[in-house]
């Protein structure tokens, strides 16, 4: 883990760096790199810091109907303000606004990319640090702390960690790397434009999926309470670092990647594209919603069908029919086709662009494993029911 907290960090430097500097190809790294290490600047401190105070008050300003959480080991259930689809908005309109009366150039986030990464960095390892003592201090979560430090900093050591009643977790995992992703793609379209005189068709591909991805997050916002980070995840440097750095500076690799590359695709590879991510969009957003809505109603008919459930003794039902009868996690199958659609359009000159479906291979095929290790842990004769009647764990026939 040590080595990730600091290995994980330098990726994404290298991937901007490859981006930026050396026309979108890896290369061997080499210490040269570190002449063009991007420093913060003051615009980049100002923008990140202006982001958090913004999205901090429109999280706790913000219209939206308050929800229960699900019950938490203790019985009881926290609230939260479903307010992101109007933040979602709220943000776009106010920058498409600052952008129109010419306060904010549209290439901002393009042009300070490089110091804006240094800038997130900065102030996600202090976050991480506040609340990995903060934890320790007033809301531990006795459970999953382990007492060796690196690991504590690195999962967390409160569960739902909230000052005055700010939710920090539910803050990180739905608003501000999400936002962020999609302003900063759109400031690489933009800049694009600035540079070719043109948004090319695989730009606007990568742009309108990532778009539309996060959108459907807000417009689906309850579904979010329910998702394992939530749940079950404390918050931590892997989260805080993940939603403030991760997430805004590599989930934007094919649009970094087009600003430079300026290729066109035919006809048919644009409407394989578009089914496949359609495709993926179907399934992930179908399984996720028929599982929240099962859960809250589980007399509700899936696919014109009584549900088939298995019962558990400790209470909470496993849907084993609709999506969820075809795999335990077809959910994740969804996001990977989708990740694959958003890679297409970069073609093939470079992996880099690639990168984003690798890391997802892996990174739902690990969660599925540590979902899989926790719900037998939860649930178990239960659980292996469940494994019985849906023997496959992601992809239905295959694996
Ligand atoms: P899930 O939403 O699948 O949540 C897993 C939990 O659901 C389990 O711990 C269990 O919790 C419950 N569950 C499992 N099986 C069943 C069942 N058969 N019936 C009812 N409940 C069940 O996983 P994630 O939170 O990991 O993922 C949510 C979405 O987010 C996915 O679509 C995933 O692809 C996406 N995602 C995207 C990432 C990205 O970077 N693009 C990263 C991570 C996730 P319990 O029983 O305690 O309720």
């Amino acid at each position: 883990m040590a080595v990730l907290l600091l290995g994980l960090p330098t990726l994404v430097y290298y991937f901007w760096f490859c981006l930026a500097h050396n026309d979108g190809q890896p290369m061997v790294p080499q210490l040269v790199m570190l002449d063009d290490f991007p420093l913060p600047t003051a615009s980049s401190v100002m923008i990140v810091a202006g982001w958090l105070v913004f999205q901090g008050i429109l999280q706790i300003l913000a219209p939206g109907r308050t929800v229960e959480g699900t019950v938490l080991r203790d019985g009881t259930h926290l609230t939260y303000k479903l307010n992101g689809w109007f933040a979602w908005w709220f943000t776009l309109a106010v920058l498409a606004v600052g952008m129109a009366l010419g306060l904010v150039s549209p290439t901002i986030a393009a042009d300070q990319l490089g110091p804006l990464l240094t800038t997130a960095n900065m102030f996600a390892y202090p976050i991480a640090a506040f609340f990995w003592l903060y934890g320790k201090r007033f809301q531990s979560d006795d459970e999953r702390v382990t007492g060796n430090a690196i690991g504590d900093f690195w999962f967390g050591t409160a569960l739902n960690p909230r000052v005055a009643g700010f939710d920090v977790k539910f803050f990180c995992e739905s608003r501000v790397g999400l936002i962020a992703w999609v302003v900063i793609d759109l400031s690489l379209a933009a800049k694009q434009y600035e540079l070719h005189g043109m948004v090319t068709v695989p730009m606007v591909l990568v742009c309108a999926f990532q778009f539309w991805y996060v959108a459907d997050c807000f417009l689906h916002e309850e579904a979010i309470l329910t998702t394992w980070d939530i749940k079950h995840e404390n918050f931590g440097w892997m989260l805080c670092w993940g939603n403030l750095v991760w997430l805004p500076f590599t989930y934007t690799i094919q649009a970094q990647y087009l600003v430079h590359h300026i290729h066109d695709l035919p006809f048919w590879g644009t409407v394989g594209v578009i089914l496949l991510n359609a495709a993926g969009y179907a399934v992930f957003r179908g399984a996720n919603l028929q599982k929240h809505r099962f859960r809250k109603c589980p007399e509700r008919p899936i696919w014109g069908a009584k549900p088939e459930f298995i019962a558990t003794a400790k209470g909470p039902l496993l849907l084993a029919s609709g999506w969820w009868g075809l795999a335990r996690h077809v959910n994740y199958l969804g996001d990977l086709l989708m990740a694959l659609a958003w890679c297409l359009p970069c073609l093939f000159a470079s992996p880099i662009p690639y990168f984003y479906v690798a890391y997802l291979i892996i990174l739902l095929v690990h969660r599925e494993r540590r979902d899989h290790d926790s719900c037998k842990l939860r649930y178990g004769k239960d659980w292996d029911l469940y494994c019985l009647k849906v023997p496959y764990r992601i992809v239905p026939g295959l694996y």
